[in-house]
Parts: C-alpha cells; structure tokens; sequence
C-alpha cells in the first residue's frame, strides 16, 4: 500500500508552480484537458502531456501520491465535421482518434491517468450543471440553448475585449450569434443543430458546450476543486477562464483550482503549428527517427511555461545530454547533497535545466533519481 513520505525533514511536503508555494498533504488532485480525438498528435499536444507526466512522477519522487484525470473531448463541433468529412459516425471516428493516441503517449512513456472521462458519458451532469446556473441566475435560456454569463469572469482574466473576442471566435464560442445576451457569454448547452448528435434536455434536444463539459468532468470526478489543472496555454482563454468561472458559480467554491500548468506552445519558424498551414511535426515522425527518452527530454529542458521553437537541432541537443546524463548515472556518486538537491529544484516549479546540470555534474544517484523521475529510461 501506499505511504506517504515527506522527504525534507521538517514533514513538509510541497510543490511550487507560477512561483506559488504550495503545501500538500497524501494526494494531489490533477485535472488535464485532455484531447479532441480528431486530429493528429503533434509536438505541442506532446509537449502538454509529457510534462503534465512529468509533474506526476515530480510528485511521486516528492512523497505525494498523484491523482490524474485527463479528459477525451469526444463531443465537439469540430470532431463531428471532421468525422462527417472522412464519412463515419462521430463516436467511432473519435474512438479511432483515442486509439491512435493512447499508442502515442505510451510510446511517449507518458503514463496513462487513473481516470479518463469521456464527455458523451457526461451529458447528465452538464445538463444539472445548466440547471443550477440558470436556477441562480448565472446562466439563461435562449431558444433550446442555456448560455453563462462570461462577462465578469472575462473581465476579471483581464483580456482584453477585443483580443476576447477574437479567441472567443477563434474556439468555437460563436460571439456573433444573435440569441445571447452579451458576445461573450457562453453555451453550457447548445441547441440541437441538423448534423451535430443531440440528447434531451428541459430545453429541448441539443448538445454539451464545450466548457461546461469539462466543468463537469472535473466536478463530477474531483468535486468543487483540484490543486492543480494543466492544459495547453492556448487553453487559458475562453476555456479554462469558462471552465473556472462555471464550476465556482454552481459550487461557490473558489478558486476551482489552486494552480495551473500551463505548457507553453511550440512553434516552427515562430508560427503556431497548424494543420492548415502544413506544418505539423508529429509524435509518431519524431517516434520514428528517436527515442522517447530524447524527445521527452528536448522537452523537458526548458521551463514549462515558455513558449520554444522546435528545430532539428534541438533533438540532436537533447540527444547529447541524454548521453551525458546515462553516463553519469554510471558513476560513483560524488556529492552527498546532490539527491536533496534535485528533489528541491524539481519541486521549485520543475525546473528540470538546473535538475539536469546538477544530475550530471554530481552523477551517480543523483543522475539516477533524476532519470527515473523524467521517465528518461
Ligand atoms: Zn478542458
């Protein structure tokens, strides 16, 4: 069984993120957006999900047991024009995508979560989640549809309006349509549509939005709040903002989470990579040419939050430093204080660059434990 081990001698345990110290006790709650099973991994879902892995295994190193929920968005407006383009179902194209991306993050040696919600299964919920907004006056009907009011939640993310707007369009939230009150406010229940699945609802037939699916998710598998909720940074707004602002309107607890990870993006040449703009590099390409342990490691060796350009270069790079890092994991151990060390640094907003120099330079245990933690084997 399971014990928890405080390794620092004074009993605490404890984890810094965004420069927030933050104490725990056995378990550490972990809510990750997962995928939109429509679409090719590339090495920006990569990158998210390899370091939300590595947070987990961080806190296992630290004595605090992880427990991680990562979502399947099987739902979506766009997985179900991608599905109709290809010919199939919604349901069996999305579980063909899940497929195809459980084999990657195994490859990845990106560990599978202990819950893995799938939002056709959480229908129910968000439509009580609808209910209870409406009841209390957060949320209002409009013609089939239920939308929450985005407005103060908006306001107090501090984007701007216009650059709102722009994303809100960007992700699907349809500011311009004419039955909301306000551009900015958002479907926790969308109206039935011909071509999109539906269920019943008190409103009539229609489907989950895409923020209430996972406030639900999150509520229904965790309860009113995690410690910490991770996703890509271009999830921060309208998602993770809506997210947010729903559950703490249904619950009153706040702040549903106690931090975020968000993974900075990768780019090529300084865009964002894009199917549409034709260049994605993908998990599977990298897989081909490259261990795992090399890309989790070109990865993994930069702060979490930066955004990074991916070269080719960089996987030579993180290559060589894999080879150092196995070598000196061969050595005697030379610096007693080196393993407290690299717990410290990891559990300082996982900085893995200064755990990776520490590690090599002092090698022995300390380049083992480092390995191990990385999921570098
Ligand atoms: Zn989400």
């Amino acid at each position: 069984m399971y014990q928890a081990t405080p390794r620092t001698g004074t009993g605490l345990a404890s984890i810094t993120l965004g420069g927030r110290s933050m104490p725990l006790m056995d378990q550490a709650r972990i809510y990750a957006c997962g995928i939109t099973p429509y679409d090719v991994t590339h090495l920006g879902h990569a990158a998210t999900f390899v370091w939300v892995d590595t947070l987990t295994r961080v806190l296992r190193t630290l004595g605090v047991e992880p427990v991680l929920c990562r979502n399947v968005t099987d739902v979506d407006d766009v997985l179900v024009r991608a599905a109709k383009r290809e010919g199939l179902r919604y349901d069996d194209f999305a579980a063909f995508g899940e497929f195809r991306f459980e084999g990657e993050m195994a490859a990845l040696n990106v560990r599978a979560p202990d819950y893995e919600p799938r939002a056709h299964r959480y229908v129910r919920p968000v439509i009580r989640l609808a209910a209870a907004l409406v009841e209390s006056g957060a949320a209002y009907v409009r013609d089939g549809s239920v939308y929450f009011r985005g407005g103060p939640a908006v306001e107090a993310a501090g984007t701007g309006r216009d650059e709102a707007l722009r994303l809100a369009a960007q992700f699907g939230d349809r500011p311009g349509d004419p039955a909301k009150d306000a551009p900015l406010d958002a479907a926790v229940w969308q109206a039935g549509e011909p071509g999109y699945p539906a269920w019943d609802s008190p409103w009539g037939p229609g489907r989950p939005g895409w923020h209430a699916e996972c406030a639900a998710m999150a509520l229904s598998v965790f309860g009113p709040a995690v410690d910490i909720h991770a996703g890509g940074a271009d999830l921060k707004f309208p998602h993770h903002t809506l997210h947010a602002a729903m559950a703490e309107a249904l619950t009153g607890v706040r702040p549903c989470a106690r931090a975020w990870l968000h993974v900075g993006t990768v780019t090529i040449g300084g865009a964002k990579m894009a199917k549409s703009a034709g260049n994605l590099v993908l998990a599977e390409d990298l897989l081909a040419v490259q261990p795992a342990a090399v890309i989790r490691l070109m990865i993994l060796a930069r702060p979490w939050a930066s955004s990074w350009d991916y070269t080719p270069a960089l996987l030579t790079e993180a290559a060589n430093r894999l080879e150092a890092l196995h070598r000196a994991s061969g050595l005697p151990h030379t610096r007693p204080s080196a393993v407290a060390e690299i717990r410290r640094l990891l559990g300082t907003d996982l900085d893995v660059p200064a755990a990776l120099d520490v590690a090599t330079d002092a090698g022995g245990d300390a380049a083992r434990l480092l390995t191990s933690t990385l999921g570098l084997t």
